[in-house]
């Protein structure tokens, strides 16, 4: 018995019945390149074109738009002009009623009634009641169905059936056409063209003028995300994304406004300090303690220190000052990376006359402008890694650690750096991205057991108005404040280089999302992060930079080698220092032919714990003789008789050359891990990180031990 069309039986009740589940147009079609895509197109096509219009199942993971498909399939077909009617599988009765009709009824005037010819989309069919299911199956299978009641007839459905489903359904694995949607993480080469067709759509919507662009650099991060919920958590980026900028309406949207969830495996390793001692979170929040501490304390103390440097006397056998500045800041910074990161920009002097001055320039009128467009990582790492470079000759060839007025140029140099990027561009350009400090302190920050983050759940879920990052006035708990001067998200930080721990957005946030966490060290180093272009070239600088130390060591049975690299004439110590420094580098360029670029960068980022036990191995001897004699050092050139009666200490070298063993233990150990969790599948190359950990460890504790 075929069913009337709604044409013929009574057409507007049939409407009014179908109006509610009418799936009228196509969202989208299927955006990208990728053979994935083509494939899936060509299914489409095919599926669309069969005259026989078998059952289609849509499989795949959940946000894939499955039911898009089956939409583009019927208004591709010959049935474009029919409706299209859509089911949660999820929510149709066990007896069948929202599709069969009234459970006392025969059939007449239920949708497949009223449906005709049409398609009928059941979404999620694995979620159907299993009471259910035979029946889907039968309508499928032969376009038979009934009433659910007893001496209902038998009714032909003459029109086509679609299902999606997100997990395998019993007895629909052979049914018709059967096409198979992949997720957004096995198509990575059509995120791009998702990206950029998404913010086209939206910005339309928008009313923006014209629809900004999209860096490769975004694509690239976001390649390395596996985006669960596919395209509909790709569509909740975007819109976030947009929401985050639509004051500006950039040209182009700046990397920090697309933020996803966490991405790699240690995740879930976390202790949140805030939520054990809420009075720590209060404390840490306060605006006055910041701001006495650093506008009071800390710019003072800065501009006393370098006083001290300028007018005290030169050498450090008798300067407190450079005392302070080589035996005591070196070791502690080394010290705290593996501890609390970059905790050091939170309280950096550089930075604090770098804002004083911005203040004082808007005060006179002045607008800095806004952050340069593009990757600025591409040119801005370069830069910073010359600029360590020539701070690394500079300190040995100039002797600064023994050079008291050198050492304060070295401060006021980089303080100089904070001011003028300060004046010429918003926020804190210098610290995200030239200061040479900062790319230590982000570099090592890495390894660091503490990190900020915001959770991302609530960021997408609870919040419009994005303060941590934009800014803005106060609200809840949230207070005013000009939004995060590195640019950063808190819930978008891959890793902790680019938070300087300012705790802005802690302030900021009125959803209490954002928290101070402790985690397994070098959380950071995963297999899948994605380091910014040039970070490598910071790190050879740093290797570079023992290498330059104990450069006699290594290059001192060289003819033409100079006695030492503070006196004598400039040009062969340049060059000996210069070959010294590049010698990290050297031999990491003929490693060329070992490895492809990624894997070499890989080990390079395992070696990260190495690198830090050596630093700081070089800085021990310095400590642990030198910064117990601060008192009497400080005051010999006042009162040299009241000196001599100030207690003073000194460790033995025995305990230092211990400790420096210790201290390039650890390393190794961490570089070993690291190594391990960075390997390569492959059956033997694994085998090279380990023997290379060791190998540069026991190289690396004969280049640092004392004589
Ligand atoms: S990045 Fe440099 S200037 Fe900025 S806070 Fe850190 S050390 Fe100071
Ligand atoms: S950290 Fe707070 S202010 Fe920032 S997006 Fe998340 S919830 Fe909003
Ligand atoms: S505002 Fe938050 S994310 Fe940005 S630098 Fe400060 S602490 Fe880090």
């Amino acid at each position: 018995m075929s069913s009337p069309s709604p044409a013929t039986a009574d057409s507007t009740a049939c409407l009014l019945k179908l109006a509610p589940f009418v799936q009228g147009r196509v969202r989208r079609g299927i955006v990208g390149s990728s053979r994935y895509a083509q494939r899936l197109r060509d299914d489409i096509r095919k599926a669309a074109a069969d005259p026989l219009a078998p059952p289609v199942l849509i499989s795949g993971e959940p946000g894939l738009e499955k039911d898009n498909i089956a939409a583009l399939i019927h208004f591709g077909s010959r049935r474009r002009t029919r409706l299209l009617v859509r089911f949660n599988g999820a929510l149709l009765r066990p007896d069948g009623s929202d599709l069969f009709g009234p459970a006392s009824g025969q059939g007449e005037g239920s949708v497949l009634d009223c449906l005709g010819d049409g398609s009928l989309l059941i979404d999620q069919v694995d979620l159907v009641d299993p009471e259910l299911l035979p029946a889907l199956l039968e309508l499928a299978r032969t376009g038979k169905w009934r009433g659910p009641s007893e001496s209902a007839p038998v009714h032909h459905f003459s029109g086509r059936v679609f299902f999606t489903a997100e997990a395998p359904v019993p007895g629909f694995e052979g049914l018709g056409a059967q096409i198979r949607v992949p997720p957004l993480r096995v198509r990575r080469k059509d995120l791009g063209e998702w990206l950029r067709y998404g913010v086209r759509q939206r910005t339309r919507k928008l009313g923006w003028k014209q629809p900004p662009e999209v860096s490769e650099t975004v694509v690239k991060r976001l390649q390395t995300y596996d985006f669960p919920n596919n395209l509909r958590e790709l569509d909740g980026l975007i819109a976030r994304a947009l929401r985050q900028c639509s004051a500006q309406q950039p040209a182009e949207l700046p990397e920090d406004v697309f933020w996803t969830g966490p991405s790699h495996r240690y995740q879930g390793l976390r202790f949140d300090l805030w939520r054990w001692k809420p009075m720590l979170r209060d404390l840490m929040r306060s605006p006055r303690l910041w701001n006495g501490l650093l506008f009071g304390l800390v710019s003072w103390v800065f501009v006393l220190v370098n006083l001290w440097l300028w007018l005290g006397p030169q050498d450090r056998a008798s300067n407190g000052g450079l005392n302070l500045f080589w035996t005591w800041w070196w070791p502690l910074i080394l010290l705290g990376y593996p501890l609390v990161g970059r905790l050091w920009c939170s309280f950096c002097p550089f930075m604090v006359w770098g804002e004083i001055v911005q203040r004082l320039g808007r005060r006179l009128g002045l607008k800095p402008r806004p952050w340069p467009r593009g990757d600025t990582d591409r040119w801005g790492a370069p830069v910073l890694a010359a600029g360590f470079a020539a701070i690394l000759l500079w300190e040995d060839l100039a002797d600064l650690p023994n050079t008291a007025r050198l050492s304060s140029c070295l401060l006021l140099l980089i303080t100089a750096g904070a001011v003028v990027c300060s004046l010429l561009f918003e926020k804190r350009f210098w610290c995200r991205y030239l200061c040479p400090v900062g790319g230590m302190n982000g570099l090592f920050a890495k390894l660091s057991i503490l990190e900020l983050r915001a959770q991302v759940g609530t960021c997408s879920g609870s919040c419009s108005t994005y303060a941590c990052f934009k800014g803005g006035p106060a609200e809840g708990e949230g207070m005013a404040t000009g939004g995060c001067p590195v640019g950063t998200h808190p819930a978008h930080l891959a890793d902790n280089r680019n938070c300087v721990l300012c705790l802005t957005c802690a302030q900021a946030c009125p959803h209490r999302s954002v928290q101070l966490r402790l985690r397994p060290p070098a959380a950071d180093i995963q297999r899948s992060m994605a380091p910014p272009a040039g970070e490598t070239g910071l790190i050879l600088v740093l290797a570079g930079g023992v290498t330059l130390t104990y450069w006699s060591k290594l290059l001192g049975w060289l003819p033409l080698a100079p006695l030492s690299l503070q006196s004598g004439p400039l040009l062969p110590r340049l060059a000996f220092a210069s070959l010294a420094l590049a010698l990290p580098a050297a031999a990491f360029l003929a490693t060329r032919w070992l490895a492809v670029p990624l894997r070499r960068q890989r080990v390079l980022y395992g070696l990260l714990p190495l690198l830090w036990a050596l630093l700081l191995a070089r800085y021990l001897p310095l400590g642990m003789v030198e910064a117990g004699q601060l008192l009497p050092v400080s005051l010999t050139p006042l009162a040299p008789d009241l000196a001599a009666t100030l207690p003073g200490w000194s460790a033995d070298p025995h305990v230092i050359t211990f400790c420096q063993s210790l201290v390039v233990l650890v390393g190794v150990v961490g570089s070993w891990v690291l190594q391990r969790r960075l390997r390569q599948a492959d059956r033997w190359r694994w085998l090279l990180g380990p023997l290379l950990v060791l190998g540069l460890g026991a190289g690396g504790r004969w280049l640092v031990a004392l004589p």
